[in-house]
């Protein structure tokens, strides 16, 4: 989860200040010394800077000093930039995949940080800055709308302000998560939400086909287990083949009670039956899966209505794959439009590399994540907080 963006910005973070010490760039040379004889970089311009160290290192450490002394302060940081980059390069291999050759001319970061410290940070000079940020958030599924939230709040933070040379990484740092938070939302506590609700608590399901509809109820039935809340599920699908089986297997495994009917059968009445059930053997929670089909046409719709009238859910809950980026988005859209949903669980997060769907869907529906699926068993939801993915991210 999060791995290419966390790389990412992992390597701008991480990378020592301007004002780092001059033991640690001495130890980054003698590094690239050993490491950069062995490995042959296939870019190009990796190697034209690996020559500029090459013919550095070829000199004895007086003659490095004799040359240090030549150089003008900027001058000295370009050099540094260059070291630093050569020396994430060789730390990690596989970030090499992803980084592009603006970065190797001094990245996001570093550009900031100069920017910063030099003069006041302008409109201008800010646009042409993010733009390495955004190419490097559009890559990783963010959406646009996010993106250009994120451009905006972090704009605001920096453009214009004076910033002291001693507290511009820091307040950077700062305003960079700052501006990823302002795209997410913090979920209310679902648990302490259900056991402050008097009576039946109900939450309906929706989501497309094959997008972990059914194992995120499964999923949520142990976690109420857990938190000793009982639970009932009603196998609302009645239109795709094997779903209520397969509903029943998994409350057979969590030994939760469970309200089918037969296939082609009203799923409202299928909801009426388990909220009935719930109220009269005092279950706490009903879980209402529906038919996988995307809602766009109004005979659908007016079925959903139907089911959401009967039941009267105080939870409407969509069910996308986290990995499929705007498709999942385009989804969580549609449901949103045409029956209007409270929360949002992404699914398969576990195999997303990218992410970019979790920070922009809330940004995009204005609704809570309020779970992440990390996998194919019953402990593998995640509650979902905006400090996790900071974590995630590498910024905490
Ligand atoms: P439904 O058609 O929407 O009900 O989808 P299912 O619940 O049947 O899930 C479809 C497939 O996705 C199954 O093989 C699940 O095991 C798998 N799946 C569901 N959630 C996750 C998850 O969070 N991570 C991973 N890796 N697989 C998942």
């Amino acid at each position: 989860m999060f791995d290419f963006l966390k790389k990412k910005i992992s390597s701008w973070v991480s990378k020592p200040s301007p004002t780092s010490s001059k033991k640690d760039k001495k130890k980054s040379k003698e590094n690239q010394k050993t490491k950069g004889k062995s490995k042959k970089s296939t870019k190009k311009e990796k190697v034209t800077i690996k020559n500029e160290i090459k013919e550095e290192i070829s000199l004895t450490q007086d003659e490095i000093d004799a040359e240090n002394k030549k150089l003008t302060q900027s001058e000295k940081e370009s050099k540094e930039d260059v070291e630093n980059i050569l020396e994430e390069a060789e730390k990690s291999p596989e970030t090499d995949k992803i980084e592009d050759k603006q970065e190797q001319k001094g990245n996001f970061f570093t550009k900031l940080f100069k920017k910063i410290t030099t003069s006041k940070l302008t409109q201008e000079d800010f646009d042409e800055i993010f733009e390495e940020f955004e190419i490097t958030l559009l890559e990783n599924n963010v959406a646009l709308e996010a993106v250009d939230k994120i451009k905006e709040n972090l704009g605001k933070d920096l453009i214009e302000q004076q910033i002291k040379k001693t507290e511009a990484e820091a307040r950077i740092l700062q305003s960079l998560k700052d501006a990823i938070l302002s795209v997410l939302i913090e979920p209310p506590n679902l648990i302490k939400q259900i056991k402050e609700h008097k009576g039946v608590y109900t939450i309906i399901f929706f989501g497309i086909n094959g997008t972990g509809k059914t194992t995120s109820i499964a999923k949520l039935a142990h976690l109420l287990k857990e938190n000793d809340i009982s639970c009932v599920l009603a196998a609302g699908d009645t239109f795709r083949a094997a779903s209520i089986e397969q509903l029943q297997t998994h409350a057979q495994r969590l030994s939760v009670p469970f309200i089918a009917s037969n296939y082609g059968s009203d799923p409202a009445s299928v909801a009426f039956e388990a909220k009935k059930y719930a109220e009269q053997h005092k279950i706490k929670v009903v879980l209402i899966d529906t038919a996988g089909r995307m809602y766009t046409k109004s005979n659908l719709i007016k079925e959903m209505e139907k089911i959401i009238r009967i039941s009267k859910p105080d939870l409407k809950m969509f069910v996308g794959e986290s990995i499929t980026g705007n498709d999942a988005l385009e989804q969580c859209k549609t449901f949103n439009e045409a029956i209007g949903i409270d929360g949002i669980i992404l699914s398969k997060a576990d195999i997303d590399e990218k992410a970019g769907t979790i920070l922009s869907v809330s940004h995009i529906t204005n609704k809570p994540i309020y779970f992440l699926g990390v996998g194919q068993n019953y402990k593998d939801l995640l509650v979902f907080s905006k400090k996790e993915v900071l974590k995630n991210l590498g910024l905490n």
